[in-house]
């Protein structure tokens, strides 16, 4: 059967009730959410979002890190399921639509399926992963990672939140442990949307972001040693300052990712002065170089000139200077055909787009690893995310949710 028409749309309107419905679950306290992994209120999220996919026909399955997988039968039991994912947890003071608009736009996906009468070969999944946040628990995209085989079963349960409960312990208490083997299901495809969490498509009046890559990341840790002194006796001369090398450091980051353009960021977030008195010359700074590319070797290349300038500017001041790689992933390339797919529906729908790259990590960079897998990005208000006031409008929700309908009717096959 011909490719389905350009007339061919989900239920706006619907997706964004089911959005705002979601919404009342676990709420922040400035308008925003506040639904973090095995809670109360994630419990309760997803009890409403199995009630929607019970009343859409679909069967679920859940695996033992609490993944959710509700399917929509294809007409060839032979044929692997095109999976759609994403996440409704959120930060504690996250918004409304980082990751819940990826799992309830599946979900409009299926249910449009449903209005029109339209049948695939290949079931339709739409998956809800557990904890990507990582931010009661860390890591973040812990249950797709023990999906991806990047994490065991063993280490994701004896993660622990602050108040030293551990993620198995909570999952239990929840009620949301499956029996299903972690990582099992061999998939057809996978496709998340997403909102940028970047100001790139609203400040260029774009729509649809056709994402090809996910950066890769080296969180880079270092700790200099100079020596405490008085900041008023002690000579310009005989100082051996480390805020000083920091502070050169920080400007050299900055120079080497500027020279590594285009797609590549540098910069530091978090420095700790020791003892940060302000009469006293630290004796110890300790701060983190985040650096970022798509390009695998680019990255590796700005690692390794940051390490080489930093020594020789510690050198130059005397500075004792140790770095230690704290955090890593490898840069993500989505699979080609599916990223053209996901182009030639925003093209048919005749929505602006342009290819884009993740700046966040997120699900679809660790089943990139075991499945053809890539992602469609809608624009989010001022860039805004990770924040109570993150905003998107109901006509980018739609855009992204009808791009993601036509690029997995073209994977899972329209039947007659
Ligand atoms: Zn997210």
């Amino acid at each position: 059967m011909p490719s389905p028409g350009e007339n061919l749309r989900i239920n706006s309107a619907r997706l964004w009730d089911s959005l705002m419905q979601m919404a009342q679950v676990g709420p922040g306290i400035a308008g925003g959410n506040n639904r973090q992994t095995v809670t109360d209120a994630d419990a309760e999220g997803r009890a409403l979002f199995k009630s929607w996919c019970d009343a859409a026909g679909l069967t679920m399955g859940l695996d033992r890190m609490g993944n959710m997988f509700m399917c929509r039968a294809g007409t060839d039991p032979e044929a692997l399921p095109v999976y759609i994912g994403s996440h409704l947890d959120t930060q504690p003071t996250g918004g409304k639509y980082d990751g819940v608009l990826g799992v309830l736009g599946g979900l409009e996906v299926i249910r449009t399926l449903n209005d029109r009468g339209i049948r695939t070969k290949h079931p339709v999944v739409v998956t809800n992963w557990t904890n990507e946040e990582g931010a009661r628990f860390a890591p973040a995209m812990l249950a797709s990672g023990v999906f991806a085989g990047i994490h065991s079963l063993d280490y994701a349960y004896a993660r622990k939140d602050p108040e030293c409960k551990s993620f198995g312990a909570e999952l239990a208490r929840i009620g949301w442990v499956g029996d299903e083997e972690v990582g099992a299901r061999k998939m057809q495809a996978y496709f998340e949307l997403h909102i940028e969490q970047g100001p790139i498509l609203e400040a260029e009046k774009k729509t649809i972001g056709v994402v090809t890559h996910c950066q890769g990341l080296w969180w880079l840790e270092f700790t200099l040693t100079g020596k405490e002194a008085h900041t008023g006796s002690t000579p310009m001369g005989m100082r051996v300052n480390a805020g000083l090398a920091m502070a050169r450091i920080i400007e050299m980051v900055q120079e080497v990712a500027m020279a590594a353009q285009p797609d590549a960021v540098g910069g530091v977030g978090q420095v700790n002065f020791s003892p940060n008195s302000r009469n006293v010359l630290p004796g110890t700074v300790i701060f983190t170089v985040d650096i970022r590319s798509p390009d695998q070797a680019k990255l590796d290349g700005m690692r390794a000139e940051i390490e080489r300038r930093a020594a020789a500017i510690c050198d130059d001041l005397k500075v004792g200077c140790a770095v230690e790689a704290v955090g890593h992933f490898d840069p993500v390339t989505f699979t080609p055909e599916l990223v053209g797919r996901v182009r030639a529906a925003a093209e048919k729908l005749g929505y602006a787009h342009r290819d884009i790259i993740s700046g966040a990590g997120h699900d679809a960079c660790w089943t990139a690893k075991v499945a053809p897998t890539t992602m469609v990005m809608c624009p989010c208000v001022d860039g805004l995310s990770h924040n109570e006031a993150e905003e998107i409008s109901p006509e980018w929700a739609a855009a992204g949710a009808d791009v993601l309908l036509h690029a997995v009717l073209e994977t899972a096959v329209v039947v007659d």
